[in-house]
């Protein structure tokens, strides 16, 4: 078989704008969705003995860029992220292009230096005084970082020793906060019963009187609180604990304050918004997400620690001297205080986006997302067989559809929602509040126009409307 040296023609360049046009083609569906056992039949997944043509190919991949999810649509609103960045697509290309890994400035000279300035940029956005940090595989295994490094804060001898006989250590975290940190728990050998779920106010936000009940509930079991996970706009609420008053209880008892922004980090870039996370800056450490609302390609996550010393402290070992070479450019390289050994190049993206929108751009991005929030909700508030379900934290706008017949409203939405996305116009994911199924409405694309989230609604309630006339 003829196996030229591909290079990029006509053809390849012409399939990758036609997807990034057609986005913006208001009949292009959000997705074209197919259950899997039929969409197996429509394409040939077999790995063959020979190998195919490049043309065979660039057919294979027109096929699944049909079937893909347009997560760049307008009409997705589906998950934490939406939305298609040109520079960010760029910074992927250039990545794999020069392929390679980020443990030593050796191998990766620019991206380990853009690395250390996008570090010292958000850790200055931050307020931290002596901040270090990586980019890391996302938000889960930011969390997982910090309450690594606190479980050996508060037991110094168990990096080489393992677990002795301590007593039990205990993690608070809120009811809203993000599954990650009971993963965490198992990985860490902690259990997940160590972790505590303090109580929440209306809007879902920690209540500080709560977690100092929990702690010194923790401690009379003669248990050992170690770190407390904040989190900066939680999944379904979008809400922001109260950093500002949380902060004395973890000095009070000496616990790790770990801020989990994976989601609401990015409003630190407005202003404006930067208002939810004060107290921010005498926090430990902090996750953040630029692939959320940064609308960076995923993943691309910032770990960053208010005071320089523990990653190094915390993940380095020996028996690393075949890759490290100290002598030369080691206090340049990045690897020894990674949990990882190969790390993906994700400097390259995060640089190139904020090198083309600027500052400016990003604050203009936040506070656009926040002022379509706030019109999403008020055309909540002001249809009457729409009910909102909480008052609005952030982007995020809870919601349902009351139909006339109101016998089982969570069978009604489910529906509602299944039906909608089904039928390729809006995508959008829903929850539970309590025992209400609620319609998880989040607004993450400052493309987004009015026009576009009255289409949203539009598509809705005539989805809805049909459901109740069957
Ligand atoms: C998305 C999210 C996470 C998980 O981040 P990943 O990058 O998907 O691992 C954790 N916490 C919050 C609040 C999130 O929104």
């Amino acid at each position: 078989m003829d196996k030229r040296k591909p290079i990029f023609d006509q053809r390849l360049i012409d399939i990758v704008n036609n997807y990034i046009e057609e986005k913006d083609n208001p009949n292009t569906p959000v997705t074209h969705h197919l259950p899997p056992d039929e969409l197996r039949q429509k394409i040939d997944l077999s790995l063959p003995e020979d190998g195919c043509s490049m043309e065979e190919l660039y057919g294979i991949i027109e096929q699944y860029l049909s079937f893909s999810v347009r997560t760049g649509h307008l009409q997705f609103f589906n998950q934490l992220w939406s939305g298609f960045s040109f520079p960010g697509l760029l910074g992927e290309l250039f990545t794999s292009l020069t392929n390679t890994s980020m443990y030593t400035y050796e191998v990766a000279p620019m991206a380990t230096l853009m690395e250390t300035e996008l570090i010292e940029k958000m850790g200055a956005i931050c307020r931290f005084e002596k901040p270090e940090g990586l980019l890391l595989s996302g938000g889960s295994n930011g969390n997982l970082q910090a309450m690594m490094i606190a479980r050996n804060r508060a037991l110094p001898n168990l990096k080489k020793e393992g677990f002795s006989d301590s007593s039990r250590l205990t993690a608070f975290i809120s009811e809203e906060s993000h599954y990650s940190f009971e993963k965490n728990a198992n990985i860490l050998g902690l259990g997940t019963e160590s972790v505590r779920k303090v109580k929440t106010n209306d809007l879902g936000e920690m209540i500080p009187s709560e977690l100092a009940k929990a702690i010194e509930i923790s401690l009379q079991q003669g248990e050992r609180p170690f770190f407390v996970g904040a989190t900066a706009g939680t999944v379904v609420k979008g809400a922001f604990d109260p950093l500002e008053k949380i902060v004395p209880i973890t000095q009070q008892y000496n616990l790790w304050l770990h801020v989990d922004g994976s989601f609401g980090g990015s409003t630190l870039l407005s202003p404006k918004y930067r208002i939810l996370m004060q107290g921010l800056e005498k926090a430990d450490s902090f996750v953040w997400n630029a692939h959320k609302l940064m609308g960076l390609p995923i993943i691309c996550s910032i770990f960053l620690v208010r005071e320089r010393g523990h990653l190094l402290r915390t993940n380095s070992v020996e028996g690393a001297d075949y890759i490290f070479h100290d002598e030369v450019y080691g206090t340049f390289d990045l690897g020894s205080k990674s949990m990882q050994c190969g790390r993906k190049v994700d400097s390259l993206k995060l640089w190139l986006a904020w090198k083309y929108y600027g500052d400016k751009g990003y604050t203009q991005r936040i506070n656009r997302i926040f002022e379509l929030a706030a019109y999403a909700e008020e055309i909540v508030k002001e249809n009457p067989a729409l009910e909102l379900m909480i008052p609005r934290s952030s982007v995020n706008i809870c919601f349902r559809y009351l139909p006339s017949q109101r016998n089982d409203l969570n069978q009604f939405n489910l529906k509602l929602r299944e039906d909608l996305a089904r039928s390729g116009k809006s995508m959008v994911n829903y929850a539970h509040l309590d025992k209400n199924l609620v319609i998880r409405l989040v607004i993450t694309n400052p493309e987004l126009t009015n026009e576009d989230i009255d289409l949203f609604f539009d598509n809705l309630i005539q989805t809805a409307k049909s459901q109740e006339r069957n």
